[in-house]
């Protein structure tokens, strides 16, 4: 039983591996590291005299390769040079909490060497997370190194710990790695510019979430990569802090930006409520790993890594979800972020399985940095196109809708609201004549011929006040068959007159089955503009019935012309024109 869960771990650890390493940059390090690996127990070893009796009791030390259960606490690793071509220089692991280190040398003579270091005392590395101690020397032939780790706090920095021959340095492949990696963060630059350009036009939360996002893995390649090394050199416990922190700030914003930018109604209502609550457990829970608190050390770098779960199980169960209820966006993250959440996948479960060594995965999260970057950006971008879409409809059929409550449903003219409420305009503008024109004996039209002719007329009307040039005169049907018409120039009372005298023609030609002339009678008004002044709409459309009234009263098809020279009524014109 015990050895196909061997069988089983080794087989998955093979998979990551092969799937992490394969995609390794060549890192041909300038630095040559020891062949042999070292031996541990879980021990410390304070005095020289203890050191000797550990040394020379080989028994008491582990020397399989199973990291299994060396993670936090007091341990000690010894490293066998004797026949190594090499002087071992530089103890060389990964960057983890402890509370102190003890270098000891011992030469074949039996002679001790022995430096003490704390965790700000290492030098940090380019190109991975990884800190440097010097070995003290010793006198003739070292035959051992122990290294004994008080307080240890992470797995891999036992299990990743390697003597090199010099100080790793900057080699010409970090150099060529961190060439691409720069360039990449420069890549980074075009979804930040054109997400900004979008929140101009359109403040959507999605798009300042991808920006936050995108600067969280720039962030994520500058510490992860020691590029940040390279820019100021950075002591190695900040350096801890810096990246536990940025992949908790990375998860959480992946999480914010999922929230937004999936559409509203492709998520569940759950999820979208648990995504802020989980996003704030990821920086909480990175903070306290980073405070590296002695009662969560012997959980080791576990303690991060289980507690990452369910930022991954949100993210996941979000993306069934949305696909499940057919999100076009989540379809954009999918195939983004399919990389980045492999390498997350690789790094955590390779930290959790006992038998696997850990793996980053790190050039399958940059090279899902770039997928994301590509892919993301073209979502955005095609998300802010359907919004933008949706917004122009809502707007013309909002815009229509308006239209339609300015018109007449049968003519299409602007009704009476309409009208009044531009009459001030209009006056501005020099429209000066009111015409009001009643169809005669538009009844019997309706009761001989049927309602349907009757609105076939009315149409007909509507078109003779269309045509011709339109600068001039503006026509509204106030209801029935009444129309109202303003006109402005020197020629407004023609203008109205010569519509009202098209219409017969008009009708006649548009309307079939009519055996008698549809005619029309007019009261009109025209005020110069001196006179217009405290006559409201009102005022106008009464005094203009009025002479309506008067056309009709006169034997109808005729208009009834009034023109106020004053502002008081004594002094106006009066013609009357029959057809
Ligand atoms: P007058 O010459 O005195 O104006 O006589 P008239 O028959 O035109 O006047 P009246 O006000 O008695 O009749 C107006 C008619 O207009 C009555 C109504 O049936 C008709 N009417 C009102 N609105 C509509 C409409 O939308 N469509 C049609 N077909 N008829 C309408
Ligand atoms: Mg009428
Ligand atoms: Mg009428």
């Amino acid at each position: 039983m015990r050895r196909s869960f061997i069988q089983f771990c080794l087989a998955i650890r093979a998979v990551l591996a092969a799937l992490g390493l394969t995609l390794l940059l060549p890192a041909a390090a300038a630095a040559q590291p020891l062949q042999s690996s070292p031996c541990f127990v879980n021990q410390v070893f304070e005095s020289e005299a203890a050191l000797e009796r550990a040394y020379k009791s080989q028994s008491r030390w582990d020397c399989s390769k199973q990291k299994e259960e060396r993670a936090g606490g007091d341990w000690s690793l010894r490293f066998d040079v004797a026949q190594s071509p090499i002087v071992p220089q530089v103890l060389n692991t990964r960057l983890g909490y402890f509370e102190r280190l003890r270098i000891a040398v011992r030469n074949d003579k039996g002679k001790w060497s022995i430096e003490g270091f704390g965790l700000e005392d290492a030098k940090s590395t380019f190109g991975e997370p990884m800190i440097e101690f010097p070995v003290p020397q010793v006198s003739g032939k070292p035959v051992a190194v122990i290294a004994s780790f008080t307080g240890n706090g992470h797995g891999s920095t036992l299990s990743r710990a390697m003597l090199l021959d010099k100080p790793q340095g900057l080699s010409e492949s970090t150099l060529i790695q961190f060439m691409s990696l720069a360039a990449l963060i420069g890549m980074m630059l075009v979804p930040i510019a054109l997400d900004a350009i979008f929140y101009r036009a359109q403040r959507r939360s999605f798009l300042a979430w991808h920006i936050v996002l995108t600067l969280s893995f720039a962030g994520m390649i500058v510490t992860r990569s020691g590029i940040i090394n390279l820019i100021a050199e950075v002591p190695p416990d900040i350096w801890r802090v810096m990246l536990i922190m940025a992949t908790g700030v990375m998860a959480a914003t992946a999480l914010m930006f999922l929230r937004s930018y999936i559409e509203p109604d492709r998520l569940s209502r759950r999820l979208r409520a648990a995504i802020p609550i989980v996003a704030i457990w990821t920086i909480l829970l990175s903070a306290v790993h980073a405070a590296s608190l002695e009662v969560l050390r012997p959980l080791g770098g576990n303690f991060h890594s289980l507690g990452m779960i369910p930022a991954f199980a949100v993210i996941l169960a979000l993306m069934v979800d949305a696909c499940r209820k057919r999100s076009r966006a989540v379809i954009f993250v999918l195939i983004g972020w399919a990389p980045i959440l492999l390498a997350s996948f690789i790094q955590i479960s390779t930290q959790i399985l006992p038998f696997a060594l850990q793996n980053d995965a790190l050039p399958l999260f940059y090279i899902g940095i770039l997928s994301e970057g590509i892919a993301t950006a073209m979502g955005v971008a095609d998300r802010f196109f359907a919004l933008r879409r949706e917004r122009d409809d809502a707007i013309s059929e909002a815009k229509e809708l308006g239209r339609l409550s300015e018109r007449d449903g049968l003519t299409g003219l602007y009704n009476r609201r309409t009208l009044e409420g531009r009459f001030d305009d209009l006056r501005q503008q020099g429209f000066d004549t009111m015409a009001l024109l009643d169809l005669d004996r538009f009844k019997q039209i309706n009761d001989r011929f049927g309602h349907r002719t009757g609105d076939a007329v009315l149409v007909a009307c509507a078109k003779v006040f269309n045509s011709g040039r339109r600068r001039d005169s503006i026509a509204a049907r106030l209801g029935g068959e009444e129309f109202m018409i303003l006109t402005r120039g020197r020629r407004g009372l023609q203008l109205a007159e010569k519509f009202r005298q098209a219409i017969p023609v008009r009708v006649a030609a548009e309307v079939e089955g009519l055996d008698c002339p549809v005619t029309a009678s007019m009261g009109v008004i025209s005020i110069p503009s001196e006179g217009l002044q405290g006559m409201d709409f009102a005022e106008l459309y009464a005094r203009a019935d009025t002479l309506l009234y008067e056309a009709k009263k006169a034997g109808r098809n005729r208009t009834v012309h009034e023109r106020i020279m004053r502002f008081d009524t004594p002094e106006s014109a009066r013609s009357v024109e029959a057809a």
